[in-house]
């Protein structure tokens, strides 16, 4: 009885314009009972938050700042977003990992900050295709998830949703099967359940990687995927759309 939680992550894409008629398309949406969800780059969140006003779909940022206030040119804090109706901050996500150097400590600091002031991180975690070939799935999703028990505790998963989003299928066309997604989210539960059964049964964990409409379907129909987070497809309404729909 988990609830189903559709984002779409628009990733660095979008203009004021083009962002009015997303969000147009999308409110188009008849109602569903998952949580829908859109995370715009940093300049729209206003914009985009004045026209999902009078809307169910929920906002989310992708990134934040560790930091309180301060010195730190360029960045954003978790006050701003909250000024934005911000609700979910996307961490860990794998381009912020590779091509910005976020390491599993600052990502914790970083689930850290966004807990302590009462919005909820998605926390994105998932292996590269060496690591997968090399049996490795389980141990760096279990190390990138660790790295956040260590600094948070378990119980806070419990304010948390994860994404597994393997590397290899991020943007490549090559999405995860149902069954591999599944395989993993069952362990990721199992993970947790070590250390809080409850915590493991309540935590929405959503797959991403490549997630269309043709293959939300068969993915949602599993035990343990509780939605997904969607890069590419999400910038088309329609699309978007669609893949709710099969979340039901
Ligand atoms: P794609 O859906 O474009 O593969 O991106 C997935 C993703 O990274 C969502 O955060």
């Amino acid at each position: 009885i988990r609830q189903k939680i559709v984002a779409g992550n628009w990733k660095m894409n979008g203009s004021k314009e083009s962002i009015v008629s997303l969000i147009n398309g999308l409110l188009e949406m008849d109602g569903s009972s998952s949580e829908v969800v859109v995370a715009p780059s940093f300049p729209y969140l206003s914009q985009v938050d004045e026209l999902i006003s009078a809307s169910s779909i929920v906002l989310a940022a992708q990134n934040v700042s560790q930091e309180v206030k301060g010195a730190f040119t360029g960045e954003v804090s978790t006050s701003m977003l909250g000024d934005f109706g911000v609700k979910y901050v996307l961490l860990g996500h794998s381009e912020r990992r590779s091509l910005y150097g976020e390491t599993n400590e600052l990502i914790a600091s970083k689930v850290k900050a966004v807990l302590d002031f009462g919005l909820t991180p998605m926390l994105c975690i998932g292996e590269t295709l060496a690591e997968r070939e090399s049996g490795k799935t389980l141990e760096v999703c279990e190390q990138q998830l660790q790295a956040v028990v260590d600094v948070v505790g378990i119980a806070s998963f419990e304010q948390m949703v994860i994404a597994y989003e393997p590397v290899w299928a991020i943007g490549t066309g090559l999405s995860a099967s149902a069954e591999q997604a599944q395989d993993v989210h069952k362990s990721i539960r199992a993970f947790l359940a070590k250390t809080s059964e409850s915590v493991s049964q309540k935590v929405q964990i959503l797959y991403g990687g490549s997630v269309k409409a043709s293959t939300s379907s068969a993915l949602f129909q599993m035990p343990d995927v509780d939605g997904a987070l969607v890069g590419g497809a999400s910038l088309d309404a329609k699309e978007f759309i669609a893949i709710v729909k099969t979340a039901g």
